[in-house]
């Protein structure tokens, strides 16, 4: 292949084959249609289309790549060059806004959904139609979607303006916090299937979780102030997981914007309007349907037992807030249906021996994420 642009046409990864915990060392070579990945021996381990390539994470240096379907592979890429070059070709990888300047092609298909859009909504209505589109909003778009509602969200939340600050696990006092939280999403994102992913922790005081469409989840340090144990922090983060994989956020926006929504997805232009402001409210006021409440709860417990941790922990966390009130924002947490969702939860199954996510060290530095200094 002729590299006239000095970018690496391979490099080393950490793949995982997803059947057994081991990370091997690889060669990742960058072909004409996809990415090979060797083995030491120079035995092709996989190879994988770049269409077929999900950005799981890129948190500071490391890009995570997993294949779309059901299958739980991993690869790991330390090298930014290489990193970078594989953002160029594969589709659903994105940080350098090469796909933002091809998705400008797909519009031609999107008239297409639209023109369809229109026929199917005025037949089952918006509501039948949000359900049915959400799941073919490209990742990129949808991460845009995020992006506009991360605004009024985040300037509904940092009310004492605190812009970066807001963030909690910044500050030297905070970093092995910081470094806990991403050991427990690491287990939760490698136990489950590819799903964007930033998990932030903020200063709020409610006890609090929220999940915006493209993978962006909030946890509010008054939650964390009022977990006795990692599991039960873990087991809220893979409830907003579920949210994020079931595109529950996605869907408020669609149906927030009803068709004017996919049209003005045509011009590029659906962060202006009311669609965005709507849907911040809703993630903020944790209004989803019971359905959708139940749908995350039964993901939490699917993902909190395959990366075997304490399926019944969100449920022990739900009912302890449960009891308390909070003024302010009304949180997701402190639902009429609690009792039932306890309950429920407390009927899954549990599949193995629980491993805890943190160890009491690590649990410690996660309590102190928000400590300042
Ligand atoms: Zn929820």
């Amino acid at each position: 292949m002729q590299n006239a642009t000095n970018q690496p046409t391979g490099g080393a990864g950490i793949f995982f084959d997803g059947q057994t915990s081991a990370r091997q060392t690889v060669t990742v070579g960058l072909g004409a249609s996809g990415l090979s990945i060797a083995g030491p021996d120079g035995a092709v381990l996989a190879a994988w289309p770049y269409d077929d390539i999900e950005e799981l994470a890129w948190p500071g240096h490391v890009l995570r790549l997993g294949r779309r379907g059901p299958g739980l592979e991993r690869l790991e890429i330390s090298d930014p060059a290489l990193a970078a070059a594989i953002d160029v070709h594969a589709h659903h990888v994105d940080r350098t806004g090469t796909v933002q300047r091809r998705q400008r092609q797909s519009v031609i298909g999107w008239s297409v959904a639209a023109t369809l859009a229109l026929v199917v909504g005025g037949y089952y209505g918006v509501p039948a139609l949000a359900e049915k589109a959400a799941p073919l909003v490209p990742a990129g778009l949808e991460r845009r979607m995020g992006d506009a509602v991360d605004m009024q969200v985040r300037s509904s939340l940092d009310t004492r303006n605190l812009g970066e600050g807001f963030e909690c696990g910044a500050a030297d006092g905070e970093k092995p916090g910081r470094a806990a939280l991403e050991k427990m999403v690491g287990r939760l994102a490698s136990a489950g299937p590819p799903t964007p992913l930033r998990v932030t922790v903020v200063r709020r005081d409610e006890p609090n979780a929220i999940a915006l469409p493209g993978g962006q989840i909030y946890v509010f340090h008054g939650l964390i102030a009022k977990a006795d144990n990692a599991d039960e922090i873990a087991g809220v983060i893979a409830h907003e997981i579920g949210h994020i994989a079931h595109r529950d956020g996605t869907k408020a926006v669609l149906q927030a914007g009803g068709l004017s929504f996919l049209f003005g997805m045509l011009l590029g232009d659906f962060v202006g309007g009311g669609a965005v402001v709507f849907t911040a409210r809703k993630v903020l006021q944790s209004s989803y349907t019971r359905e959708a409440e139940t749908a995350a709860d039964a993901y939490a417990a699917m993902l909190m037992n395959r990366a075997q941790g304490d399926v019944r922990a969100l449920g022990t966390l739900l009912a302890r807030i449960g009891g308390a009130h909070e003024p302010g924002i009304r949180i997701l947490l402190d639902h009429p249906e609690t009792r039932a969702r306890v309950a429920a939860l407390n009927r899954m199954p549990l599949a193995q021996t629980p491993v805890p996510f943190l160890n009491p060290g690590e649990f410690a530095a996660l309590k102190r994420i928000c400590a300042g200094r």
